[in-house]
């Protein structure tokens, strides 16, 4: 009688502990998301207010001024021999990975960015976190149509032209993934997609270098702008430092991707043609 008396006791406070340990453990998984939101607002928060009082743009100390006026400008801009552009916190632009119009000479005019078929109404999203320096609209059938450019902290300004809808103003900070516009075809453009550029100091780097729309991630972790870079057909070429190795790549398709030729390829990091490669293996590429 005293045994069973004991049990039901032990059991009882067992149930009580394992009850309240519950019941405390409720509330804090309950209190935790709310707790983190909090946290992560007021760093937002503090963060872009941090960034507006210690500089007046993003890339401060590379661009010489901020103006809303032009796309583009080259003159009293002073380029560094190098510079190493961060692309870690990146986000795609889009989830669509079709590419209908690469970078380069095309028709006897130079495409400064590449094209990506998006849909009119496709969500279009800032590459990096950044300030709007630029919305504007071209007009009907004229050049980039309503777009929108963006000056990021990694040096970079992100061009996004023919969009159906600028959800974004000019001064605004935004954050890398937040949307910015709706994909569309206005502008000079023949069926709705997304003209996407990469510009360094205003010069255009070919976004492929930095951005794989197929695979929807960044070509490296860097990439680094060289004034003095290889050039082909007035064109940059190169840039990357290293290529990690990726499943189904091959050296033509590293080539293609980085610029670099097979042979050099091969020449800077001592191997053949007929050398298999290992994916998460790092090839020198300059
Ligand atoms: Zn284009």
């Amino acid at each position: 009688m005293i045994f069973k008396y004991l049990k039901i006791t032990l059991l009882a406070a067992v149930l009580c502990f394992c009850g309240q340990s519950i019941y405390a453990q409720d509330l804090l998984v309950r209190q935790a998301p709310i707790d983190r939101k909090l946290k992560a607002i007021d760093s937002i928060s503090i963060l872009r207010q941090l960034k507006a009082e210690m500089a007046e743009y993003p890339a401060y100390g590379l661009y010489p001024e901020w103006s809303n006026a032009y796309a583009h400008r080259y003159t009293n801009v002073t380029l560094p021999d190098s510079f190493k552009i961060d692309l870690a916190d990146f986000c795609m632009p889009t989830t669509h990975t079709k590419i209908t119009s690469k970078y380069g000479p095309r028709r006897r005019r130079m495409h400064y960015g590449i094209d990506v078929k998006v849909y009119v109404g496709d969500t279009i999203r800032s590459a990096f976190a950044g300030k709007v320096r630029v919305v504007k609209n071209q007009g009907r059938r004229v050049g980039y149509g309503k777009y929108i450019i963006i000056r990021h902290d990694n040096g970079l300004e992100t061009v996004y032209g023919h969009l159906s809808k600028q959800l974004v103003h000019e001064n605004q900070y935004v954050e890398a993934g937040e949307v910015i516009g709706l994909g569309g075809n206005t502008g000079r453009s023949s069926g709705s997609h997304l003209h996407f550029e990469t510009r360094f100091l205003g010069q255009a780097i070919n976004p492929a270098f930095m951005f794989d729309f197929e695979k929807q991630d960044i070509v490296a972790d860097s990439y680094t702008f060289y004034k003095k870079a290889k050039r082909k057909n007035g064109v940059a070429v190169a840039g990357v430092d290293y290529y990690k190795v990726r499943k189904g790549d091959s050296l033509s398709r590293i080539s293609k991707r980085t610029g670099v030729s097979v042979k050099t390829l091969c020449k800077l990091n001592g191997i053949s043609t007929k050398t298999t490669l290992r994916v998460g293996q790092v090839l020198k590429c300059s």
